[in-house]
């Protein structure tokens, strides 16, 4: 290359790079933005915390494929039918890879959500209920991210109801008894959290079910009472979501030996979200069918 074709290549790396890249986010911010409805961006949900996995890489029994990280072939789950827990990880908007254990759907739980049953009824044109869905399955590169929000992921489904409208307790699939009243004050925004006894894989484990952002808790609940099927649960909001009313609802699987009603007695309402307490799981393995 001659001298003053070096100068000219020089200036216009100088000059076009920014440019490019400018336009380049531009694209890619304007694509975020457009993404499909399912993927509107709420702001201030947190997806699945750490569970405490190296910083950097892929937690163990995966490896790094392209953004994501993929489970090494053969690494049985060793659970039979019932719902294993399988390590995933996304990254951060700080560049930082967040490993952590979700419980996917089982390739039995119909892939459909408007075939499952919901505390609030349809709020979406066509009777569909589901504007956001459970990604945390997903790889990196297909989670829920946009310009507002804080987190990477979404380990529950949005949806999106009237102000006020009621919540009604959904009892799970092969529940035993009712459930029970674990939680009630700020978590998603305003969140009701029950705790249910599922007879799973021939044994019984505890589940925990948030109820985020609510405009209101149901008068009268109280931690460590019995709650029935279809009992109201309180009204669908957007606290902790502002401007954006919906019912976010998460299912989490207790872990084994773990009494979280004492957890959450003793440290607050946090604990449900404690990596080593429950483990984020995909909604439809719980959600009684239509
Ligand atoms: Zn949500």
């Amino acid at each position: 290359m001659g001298r003053r074709a070096r100068v000219l290549y020089r200036q216009a790396v100088r000059f076009a790079l920014p440019g490019l890249l400018t336009l380049i986010v531009s694209v890619l911010g304007t694509a975020a933005a457009e993404l499909p409805p399912r993927r509107v961006p709420f702001t201030f949900e947190r997806a699945a915390p750490k569970d405490g996995l190296a910083a950097a890489g892929c937690p163990p029994g995966t490896l790094p494929d392209g953004n994501a990280c993929v489970r090494l072939p053969g690494d049985d789950d060793g659970e039979g039918p019932g719902a294993p827990e399988l390590p995933n990880a996304h990254r951060e908007r700080g560049g930082r890879w967040a490993p952590y254990a979700q419980i996917p759907r089982r390739p039995e739980r119909p892939l459909g959500y408007d075939l499952y049953t919901y505390p609030i009824p349809p709020g979406l044109p066509g009777g569909h209920h589901v504007v956001s869905g459970y990604d945390l399955d997903r790889p990196d590169a297909e989670q829920r991210r946009g310009r507002t929000l804080r987190a990477v992921g979404h380990g529950g489904v949005d949806l999106p109801q009237a102000r006020g409208t009621p919540v009604k307790l959904v009892a799970l699939e092969h529940q035993k008894g009712d459930g029970d009243i674990l939680y009630t004050g700020p978590l998603f925004g305003t969140t009701v959290v029950t705790r249910h006894t599922l007879r799973e894989a021939g044994q019984l484990r505890d589940y925990v079910v948030l109820y985020g952002h609510l405009d209101a808790v149901a008068p009268g609940l109280a931690s460590g009472t019995a709650i029935k099927d279809g009992a109201l649960v309180g009204f669908v909001g957007d606290t902790g979501s502002p401007e954006l009313v919906h019912l976010h609802l998460e299912t989490r699987r207790v872990r084994e030996g773990v009494d979280i009603a004492a957890r959450v007695a003793r440290s607050g309402g946090a604990e449900v979200l404690a990596d080593d307490a429950t483990v984020v799981c995909d909604p439809r393995n719980v959600l009684p069918l239509r």
